[in-house]
């Protein structure tokens, strides 16, 4: 496909007019939104207001009258339809890491009787390494990987639908149905396909995701937990914070847990950050969800056929089994990065060979598709990569 017909497609896309709702620097084609997404332009106004607004003029009458009390609730509220979940069962606030362990621990007590824990070391290593240090507190559990394959004895088994790594899609239902045949609950972790797709936790135990990735909630954006509502009730929360007390003005002595899923708060939210995810979701109330998984198909099966097999796929080539990523082996993968943004194409390095490049079809089009895929073959057949400035690797990859 050359550009011209890449052109004519952004023209009928029926999302571009979504593309003038977000600030990208001019000249860059940004694929890294499974990262940081990109800054709706009128977060900006919104976070202003709740500074200046809120802030500057109620001060702490802002914790009453400006909604921030109830914020992870009402957020969690809001962002429910994009998981596929109902009111008053997804609460916002806190970081994954986090959640992850709310979760896992949760979900570790409603069963008692079981030892093992099936998890997957290739997922992005923060959950397995919270994982680690649940069982260390707890003692007496034994870590299972997910390649052995067996869910029997399991008392949770915690996975990604999508793979930061290399993209690649868990069928949920199917797997949700194993671990639940196996007597087992199961946690999903969201991460990498709330926003990309269309999501459905409702046959889940629990769930957890960013809001920072493709959701455009901004650098540090609080993270959501889902509860299933079968476990409301009996479900405890091991980070008691007042929070999810049932009363947190009664100033109790002893924890008792809030109703519903409000008993999963932990702390007081950071209601700068969820001013910027309220605008956020903003723009996802308007977003029909089946045309920016159709369209993340067609991007990365683009960006798949015009680097046709210059480098090898690490990507599901299945855009069934395949996220909103594409992602390419390059031994010098490293440099070909560096290289790459030097000439305004954005991706991300994941070590030790990966190039990853994320499509988020609110913002990015298929012009921008042709054109990162011809500067990826430029600077791999001119060789543009062996400079000697993008060899040093900095902080972040
Ligand atoms: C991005 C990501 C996280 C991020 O965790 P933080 O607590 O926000 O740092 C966790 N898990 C997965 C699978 C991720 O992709």
């Amino acid at each position: 496909m050359d550009r011209d017909q890449c052109l004519a497609l952004d023209a009928e896309d029926p999302l571009r007019e979504f593309r003038d709702e977000f600030v990208l620097p001019e000249g860059v084609v940004y694929l890294v939104g499974n990262s940081l997404g990109a800054l709706p332009r009128h977060t900006a106004e919104r976070v202003r207001r709740t500074v200046e607004d809120e802030w500057g003029r109620q001060l702490v009458g802002g914790w009453n009258h400006a909604g921030w009390f109830d914020q992870p609730l009402t957020a969690g509220d809001r962002l429910a339809p994009l998981i596929g979940a109902g009111p008053g069962q997804v609460v916002v606030g806190n970081t994954t890491s986090i959640a992850v362990y709310q979760a896992v621990a949760a979900a570790l007590r409603l069963r008692p009787e079981r030892r093992v824990i099936v998890s997957d070391t290739r997922n992005f290593p923060t959950d397995h390494y919270m994982v680690q240090g649940l069982a260390g507190l707890l003692g007496g559990y034994e870590l299972r990987d997910l390649s052995e394959g067996r869910f029997d004895d399991a008392a949770v088994v915690l996975l990604s639908e999508v793979d930061y790594r290399t993209g690649a899609r868990q069928d949920v239902p199917a797997v949700t149905a194993a671990a639940h045949a196996a007597g087992a609950l199961i946690v999903w972790d969201l991460c990498h396909s709330v926003g990309a797709m269309e999501v459905d936790v409702s046959g889940a135990d629990f769930a957890v995701g960013c809001t920072y990735k493709y959701l455009n909630a901004g650098p540090g954006a609080p993270a959501f937990l889902y509860v299933h509502p079968r476990h409301q009730a009996a479900a405890e929360n091991v980070l008691s914070g007042w929070y999810g007390h049932a009363e947190p003005f009664a100033f109790e002595t002893g924890y008792r847990p809030a109703e519903g899923v409000r008993r999963f708060g932990v702390s007081t939210p950071h209601v700068l950050s969820f001013a910027a995810l309220e605008a956020a979701l903003d723009v996802w109330e308007r977003v029909p969800m089946e045309l920016v998984r159709a369209k993340s198909v067609a991007l990365t099966s683009l960006f798949i056929e015009l680097v046709g097999d210059r480098l090898e796929l690490a990507s599901p080539a299945d855009p069934e089994r395949r996220g909103s990523q594409v992602s390419l082996r390059h031994p010098d993968g490293y440099p070909v990065m560096r290289a790459l943004i030097d000439r305004g194409v954005h991706g991300d390095f994941r070590a030790p060979d990966i190039l990853r490049f994320g499509f988020a079809p609110l913002y990015i089009g298929y012009a921008d598709v042709h054109d990162a895929a011809t500067t990826l073959l430029e600077v791999l057949d001119k060789e543009l990569w062996r400079e000697e400035k993008y060899a040093t690797r900095l902080a972040v990859t």
